[in-house]
Parts: structure tokens; sequence; C-alpha cells
């Protein structure tokens, strides 16, 4: 490593913090490339990316089809507003119509924006197709929730730090236990103004939290019952992430929307949707949503190519394999290990608590050395460690990973 190479990426750091809101605290490690299940930093160093960039590059960095449907659409069209048709919209809005079961699509950006478009929607739905009066719908969110950072969605969050400061809050939000059945019966039981359930099929950014198996499906029953929309954000879990092309379907549950984001895009352009039912998708109207690059041509062309590779490359029977394994060897080394006390998830979407406090700095140090020996992963909560790999890994690549990441626990056992 020649001292210049090492002034890049100290540059670039010393760029980003001078210049640079400090929204983040991102790992010292300054990258330029990416290919499949690697990244490299300015030095040339090569690492496997265990963020995937919080599951959006589901389908590996650069994926050539992918890229290719981007460059060869940015050449034609890019964009028109939806003050006009398209010639790429409708299609892909069929085929992603098709592709997960729903009757219609509405295209948003980010993760956040289709969350916002979803509780829109509930709430639209509520007045005109529940008989709600106006301003009464409620909406249920579970604890820990993230569902991003707009305005209305840190209202219903209970991350201190995502919330302080920006009040006030949006009202219409009851938060219960998440996993909690009785608590989810309590309230729709005893409360007639509840328009919509959100939830994560699989909390990720609270720390990789799996429900008990029959949660979802039993909530979604529940929901029926009392005439509830069950809305599932998959914007983390859904797109093959966990082993089956969305999380739901580990329990068979249709939601009434489903949020998604992320890997909608593979992780080449902002790309997210809202999915649901002619009878729920009709209270939606010209002039009461909308987004200036929501449905543009190029974000259609990446999405159709970033679901195709999913379909194509059987990326969810490949999460569902492979995750097996990475618990199966993880589970093994924590046996024997004070440093590491739990590991959870399905398919490629996994987590380990490290035996320490939420405040203690351990899993920061791991994720240093992790780095140091060629992985990159990035601690949430403190004490826990998010292990995300894109889903083209092979399998003798995710026992290289094991082995790099059981060796650099062993560094770190007492
Ligand atoms: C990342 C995420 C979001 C927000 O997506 P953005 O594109 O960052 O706005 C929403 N919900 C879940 C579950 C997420 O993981």
């Amino acid at each position: 490593m020649s001292v210049l190479e090492t002034t890049k990426s100290e540059q670039a750091i010393a760029l980003e913090n001078q210049y640079g809101a400090h929204n983040y605290h991102p790992l010292p490690v300054v990258l330029n490339r990416g290919e499949g299940v690697y990244v490299w930093d300015v030095d040339g160093k090569k690492y496997y990316d265990f963020l995937s960039a919080y599951s959006a590059v589901n389908q590996g960095h650069c994926h050539p089809t992918i890229v290719n449907a981007l460059t060869e659409q940015a050449k034609t069209l890019t964009l028109t507003s939806r003050a006009f048709y398209n010639d790429l919209l409708g299609k892909y809005e069929k085929f992603a119509s098709e592709y997960f079961g729903f009757h219609k699509l509405l295209p948003m950006n980010t993760g956040a924006e289709a969350v916002e478009t979803a509780l829109k929607i509930c709430r639209k739905w509520a007045y005109e197709k529940k008989g709600l009066d106006e301003n009464d719908a409620e909406i249920v969110v579970c604890e820990n929730n993230f569902h991003g950072r707009t305005t209305t969605i840190i209202s219903f969050s209970n991350d201190p730090v995502a919330r302080k400061n920006f009040g006030p809050y949006t009202q219409g939000f009851i938060k219960i236990e998440y996993d909690n059945l009785e608590a989810l019966e309590a309230v729709l039981s005893t409360n007639n103004n509840i328009a919509g359930f959100l939830v994560e099929p699989i909390q990720g950014e609270a720390g990789v939290y799996v429900p008990s198996e029959g949660y979802l499906k039993k909530a979604k029953a529940l929901c029926e019952q009392y005439n509830v929309l069950f809305i599932a954000d998959e914007v983390q879990t859904g797109i093959a992430r966990t082993g089956k092309l969305l999380a739901v379907d580990h329990e068979a549950v249709t939601p009434d929307i489903l949020i998604l984001g992320k890997a909608l895009s593979g992780g080449a352009y902002p790309v997210s949707a809202v999915l649901a039912n002619n009878d729920i998708m009709e209270v939606i109207e010209p002039g009461t949503h909308g987004s200036t690059f929501g449905g543009n041509p190029i974000a259609a062309a990446v999405a159709m190519a970033a679901l195709t590779v999913v379909e194509e490359e059987r990326l969810a029977e490949n999460a569902d394999r492979l995750g097996a394994i990475f618990r199966s060897e993880l589970q093994a080394y924590i046996e024997t290990s004070s440093i590491c006390s739990l590991v959870r998830g399905k398919g490629l979407l996994n987590a380990i608590v490290i035996n320490d406090d939420e405040d203690s700095d351990t899993a920061w140090n791991i994720c240093l050395r992790l780095r140091d020996n060629g992985l990159l992963a990035k601690p949430t909560h403190g004490n826990i460690i998010r292990f995300a790999p894109p889903l083209v890994m092979t399998e003798e690549q995710l026992r290289d990973c094991i082995s790099i990441i059981t060796k650099t626990l062993k560094e770190f056992e007492v």
C-alpha cells in the first residue's frame, strides 16, 4: 500500500466529514468498485460484502443484466413524468403485478416513500371502503419497527435517536409489541377505528428479529376478522433475501398491501413500489398521490431486469440453502464461544449477538477486524452484527466467509 493510496481513502473520508451532513457513522473503508459478492477499496483491497447495501444488492454488485438494462434505457428515454405515458411503465406494472400476484402496482422511488404511500392508501381505504369517520383512522405498528425516515414514519418509531427534536409528530398510530398476537387481538377487538396493521415479517434494522412460527399467518387472520388491512413492509426482507420470494411466503400469507424497495432494482437505481388488489388500489385517483420520478422508464427497465435475475438465478433457493449452512456453522462455533451468544435469521438475512452491552464498542471493533480480514459488515443496535451477503454467493465463497468470521471472532475470545 503506497503512501499516496493511503491518502486517497483518508481524503475521501475527510471530504465527507467536512462537506457532508453527519447523518451516518460509516465503517472507515472507502469503496470504489463492486462485482458480484465483492467490493474493492481505493487501495485495491478486496472484500466480501456482508451488508449488500441493507439488502438492496441481493443480485450482486453491478449485475451485467441489470447494468445493461440501466444503460440502454438511459440512452433512450430517462424521464417523462406521469404527465404523459411512457412505453415501459405499463409493461413493468403488468410484469411486477403478475410476478408478486397482485392486481396493481403504484411506483415510487425509495422505501420510505413506498411506506408513506401504503399508509395513505390504507387511511383512504378506511374512510371510503370501511366507512370510518374522517380523521379517526388509526394504524397499528410494532415496537422497534424500522420503516424509514420521513416525519410521519419516525412519528411511530420508538428509537429515541430517530425521533428526538423532530416533533410535532403525526397522529394516528398505535404501537404494540412485535410477535405478540394477544396484543394485536386486544387492540383490534377494543378499537373500531383501526384501518391497518403495518409489520415487518422479520425486523431487520432492529437486529434481525424473526417472529414465532405462525405469527404472520395468525396476525393476517385477525386482520381479516376485524376488516383491517395487513400491510407487509418487505423492503428489506423481500425479493429472495429470506429464502423465499417474500418473507410472508414462509407462512403462505398474502398481504393486503405489499411494500417493496431496495432489491427491486438490485441496487442500481432507487425503485420502490406498493402492490395491492383493485378493491384497495382503486381509492387512489388522479391528483391524490404522485411522484415526479416514480415509474420513470429507467426504473421500469431496471426493476424488470432485477426481478428477472432473481428468478433466472434461483436466488431464493440459493439464499435458503446457504442460510441453513451459515446458521449451522455459526451455531457450532457459538457452542464453545464466550464472545458470541446467538445466531438467528432466515435465508441470508442473519445476525449474531455479541456478549456485551448495547453501548459497548465490541461489535464495532469486531467489524473493524472483519474489515481487516476481508469482510464488510456493520453493527446494528450496538451489540448485534447483521450478516446479509449478496444472494449470488456460491457455497465455496460462503464457507470462505464463515472461516473469516469464526477466525475473527476467535481473536476476541477471552
Ligand atoms: C430500508 C427500509 C426502509 C426505508 O427504505 P429507504 O429506501 O431507505 O427509504 C423501509 N422499511 C424497511 C423494512 C427497510 O429496511
